[in-house]
């Protein structure tokens, strides 16, 4: 592959493959990186909101995701101290065309990501190959990668680290920056639909809020599986997506916080638990330097109380596009600008999510007369206008 056009993407996650696929569609030739040997996502759901899912029926996936992705209905806002509903923000009455709401297992977008990936010429996908160093020249950037006990050298324009919170060239590029652990630990798991009532099986998101501790839970997979996230501090931190969890404490925690019946009956039908360690990365630092830059966890991880992770990679991945492909000129100072633009453009939004989602945790977990008040506020407003403070973040568009 020539140099000119060639851009190399480190990490084959959902920024990864969306960029990839952004930047081809702009002319660039792409090969992505990716350490795994096989492209398997951890089981576990994700939402998809109208800013994300807009870029993804850009990139030509709405067939593809919308038969495994779910439309649902409302997101509903549930107390754990007394069962019920607090209030119901509409989804399906801001619905846009080209920008539904999904909810979709994350081993089903990747899937999609992967198949269009795997069938445009322009990407080179290489699994189990590692980014390991970059140097730049006169030409360009050199790009060190390792596959097995081989590392070998390629040329290329551009290097965009997605290689998500544990990111190699953030490392490369910001040695001194390190993940923060939140001290809250997100339990994952799914369970069948038929295990439930049919009133927990709606096309709903259930967002469930008691002290110290929230859970949420959607239909994924065409509505075969509810997936569940359980959110509960603790010390374990370790690195990673998907040590299993032991049932039993998950459980426990959920009856010492007092919580009621119906979730714990949500909780105790998830057949089998994965934890995850909530970790986030300063958002202050920058991320762009000459011709490497950052996109997705690697700049910005969050906590993910926003729903919007994966969301903000895929916002990342069209304005990066964007970015290079309406650079001036083909010079090395052109380039250099056009990363840089693309930081300018995406870092006051990325921080603002990063700010919404630690507060959204903090509300979430309230408990006592501060429980009480809050649940009061969100009924006065009501579900419209609940759902009027997300539009900064949905109607958003490259
Ligand atoms: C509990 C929980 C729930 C969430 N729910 C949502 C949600 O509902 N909606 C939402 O938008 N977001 C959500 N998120 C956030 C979302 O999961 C992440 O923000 C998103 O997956 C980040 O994608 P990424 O491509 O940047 O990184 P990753 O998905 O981490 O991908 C990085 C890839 O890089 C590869 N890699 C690493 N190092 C190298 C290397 N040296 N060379 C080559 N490859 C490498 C990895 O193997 C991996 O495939 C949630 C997160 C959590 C923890």
């Amino acid at each position: 592959m020539a140099a000119s056009r060639t851009i190399i993407v480190a990490g084959a996650g959902i920024g990864g493959l969306t960029a990839s696929l952004a930047l081809a569609r702009r002319g660039f030739r792409v090969i992505l990186l990716e350490k795994a040997e096989r492209l398997e996502e951890a089981g576990a759901g994700l939402q998809l909101s109208p800013n994300a899912s807009r870029v993804l029926t850009e990139l030509g996936l709405q067939p593809r995701l919308s038969a495994a992705a779910v439309t649902p209905e409302a997101i509903c806002l549930m107390s754990a101290t007394s069962g019920g509903e607090i209030c119901r923000l509409p989804l399906d009455q801001t619905a846009q065309p080209g920008a539904p709401y999904w909810v979709i297992h994350r081993a089903d977008l990747q899937a999609a990501l992967r198949d269009e990936v795997q069938s445009c010429s322009d990407i080179d996908l290489r699994l189990g190959c590692q980014f390991e160093d970059v140097s730049s020249h006169a030409k360009g950037l050199t790009v060190i990668q390792r596959s097995g006990t081989t590392r070998c050298e390629e040329l290329a324009l551009a290097l965009i680290g997605a290689d998500g919170i544990w990111s190699a060239v953030r490392h490369h590029l910001l040695p001194d920056l390190q993940p923060r652990f939140s001290g809250l630990i997100a339990w994952r798991g799914t369970l069948d639909t038929t295990q439930l009532p049919r009133e927990y099986t709606a096309r709903r998101v259930q967002l469930w809020m008691g002290r110290g501790a929230h859970l949420v839970t959607y239909p994924i997979s065409g509505g075969r599986r509810i997936n569940v996230v359980a959110v509960v501090p603790g010390q374990w931190n370790r690195p990673g997506w998907s040590e299993p969890g032991d049932s039993n404490e998950i459980k426990t925690a959920f009856v010492a916080a007092g919580w009621h019946a119906i979730p714990r009956m949500l909780i105790g039908a998830v057949d089998g638990w994965r934890r995850w360690a909530l970790f986030a990365v300063p958002g202050g630092a920058q991320w762009s330097e000459g011709a490497v830059t950052l996109l997705g966890d690697a700049a910005h991880a969050m906590l993910p109380f926003a729903a919007q992770g994966a969301a903000m990679a895929i916002e990342d991945a069209a304005v990066l596009a964007k970015c290079l492909a309406g650079r001036q000129d083909e010079s090395a100072a052109a380039l250099t600008a056009a990363l840089q633009r693309y930081e300018k453009l995406r870092r006051p939004r990325v921080m603002r999510l990063q700010r919404t989602a630690r507060q959204l945790g903090r509300i979430y977990h309230l408990s006592g007369p501060l429980a009480l008040a809050r649940d009061l506020v969100i009924k006065t407003m009501g579900g419209k206008r609940m759902l009027s403070r997300q539009d900064w973040i949905y109607s958003w568009q490259a």
